[in-house]
């Protein structure tokens, strides 16, 4: 996206000092990091709206805290649920997707997008629309709907800044006045929990032993993602469309410590990276304040203690997304929808113990060796949709064919 390439230029829209936020997703991961950052400071930021997606109470007890002007919980079921508990604090609330849309097409100087998986791509849109600054989380909208979504973007006047802590890390030392000067950009991955793990080692893994990550507490889908490693191979893709750089300039590099959350190269030999600890909260309020800074509370890193930076490059036969991505990026059009929905129907089957951790890849491959060459390239949102949907179908379908697992 070339406005992503001006990294030091102002902000598309003035950005005011006191900001309204506005928190799709706010009971998750990010979402709870995201209040945490905001609660610090209540003097900057005032909160527009929040949603959830189906813990009402979680939902409400944030609501009471932070006084949004609505609130949304996307299970329509959790309505009188929500209503109840926000009787009489004159905080309107709504339930279902339409009201999940409503509070996400609420102008707002920053929508910060945290809803999991392709659910988030029609209200990380609706932001967009609205012109709010969209801080984006929601990885798997922009894989699955890039090119749609940063020409939406550019039409709205819209910036998307990166939460994705690689990305972020990537848009803190792109010097992006000339594109021309970077060599390649490098994700780091940590390789999660499995990584020194053999293929054979991990046939039998449970959910708990998939979601233990080592260095991150995430949600579960994130976390199976970064076990297989399709989370850095949906980041390639990622930063394809976020910072408009060809695939053979993106390199992923094994760092188990993710203490180096990414790095650029350039032609002349510098390699700029950015450090941190392993906390989400930096990224994300290096976003809700662009281009300003703001003060966070986690610990810093200490660097007089030793480190043991290890970087490592990546071992494709041991973890196949990494090689199957290149395909997907090459064969570009609708594959990297496809490539998203095989993998959000496969890791929520395996959650819920109905396939085993490597049948998640054998069953996004499946999806992407059978769509290659037949399914044409999207031309608008709709036809992602449809994509999104017949690939669901597809894997829903291969699942019910497989032997079941003993988990
Ligand atoms: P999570 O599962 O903890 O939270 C997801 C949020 O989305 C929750 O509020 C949930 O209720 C809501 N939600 C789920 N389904 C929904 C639906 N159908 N409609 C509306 N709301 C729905 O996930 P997370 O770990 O916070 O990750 C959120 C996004 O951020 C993901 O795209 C992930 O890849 C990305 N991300 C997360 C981290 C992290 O540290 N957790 C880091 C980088 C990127
Ligand atoms: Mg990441």
């Amino acid at each position: 996206m070339p406005q992503l390439q001006q990294n030091r230029r102002p902000a598309a829209q003035p950005v005011p000092a006191h900001r309204k936020i506005t928190v799709l997703g706010a009971t998750g991961s990010v979402g709870t990091n995201t209040l945490d950052l905001l609660a610090s400071d209540k003097e900057s930021f005032s909160i527009c709206a929040l949603t959830g997606g189906g813990n009402a109470a979680l939902l409400a007890a944030q609501a009471q805290q932070f006084r949004p002007d609505f609130v949304a919980l996307a299970d329509a079921d959790g309505y009188e649920t929500l209503k109840d508990a926000l009787a009489g604090t004159g905080i309107a609330c709504g339930a279902g997707e339409n009201a999940v849309m409503e509070a996400a097409a609420m102008a707002a100087d920053v929508t910060v997008a945290a809803i999991s998986g392709f659910a988030g791509l029609k209200p990380a849109l609706a932001a967009i629309e609205q012109g709010n600054i969209l801080a984006l989380a929601n990885k798997e909208s922009l894989v699955c709907a890039g090119a749609y979504m940063t020409v939406a973007a550019q039409k709205a006047g819209c910036d998307i800044l990166p939460v994705d802590s690689e990305h972020n890390a990537i848009f803190q030392v792109l010097d992006s006045k000339t594109p021309e000067s970077v060599k390649r950009l490098i994700l780091t991955a940590s390789g999660g929990p499995f990584l020194r793990k053999s293929r054979a080692e991990i046939t039998d893994v449970t959910p708990a032993e998939a979601v233990a990550h080592p260095n991150w507490s995430m949600g579960a889908k994130i976390s199976v993602d970064s076990a297989t490693m399709m989370n850095k191979a949906l980041e390639v893709i990622e930063a394809h469309y976020l910072f408009n750089v060809p695939q053979e300039k993106i390199d992923v590099l094994m760092h188990p410590q993710s203490i180096v959350h990414s790095m650029v190269e350039y032609i002349d030999g510098s390699i700029l990276a950015q450090l941190g600890a392993s906390d989400m909260r930096t990224p994300i309020a290096y976003a809700l304040a662009w281009p300003e800074r703001m003060t966070t509370t986690g610990e810093s890193l200490d660097l007089t203690k030793p480190q043991n930076l290890e970087f490592l490059p990546p071992d494709v036969a041991r973890f196949p997304a990494l090689a199957l991505v290149r395909e997907v990026l090459q064969a570009g059009g609708a594959m990297p929808t496809v490539f998203n929905s095989a993998n959000e129907v496969a890791v929520a089957a395996f959650l819920d113990g109905a396939i085993g951790f490597t049948a998640i890849e054998s069953l996004v491959s499946a999806a992407v060796e059978n769509a290659a060459g037949r399914i044409p390239s999207p031309e608008n949102l709709d036809d992602i949709f449809a994509v999104d949907q017949e690939i669901r179908a597809f894997t829903r379908e291969r699942i019910a064919q497989m032997p079941k697992t003993r988990l």
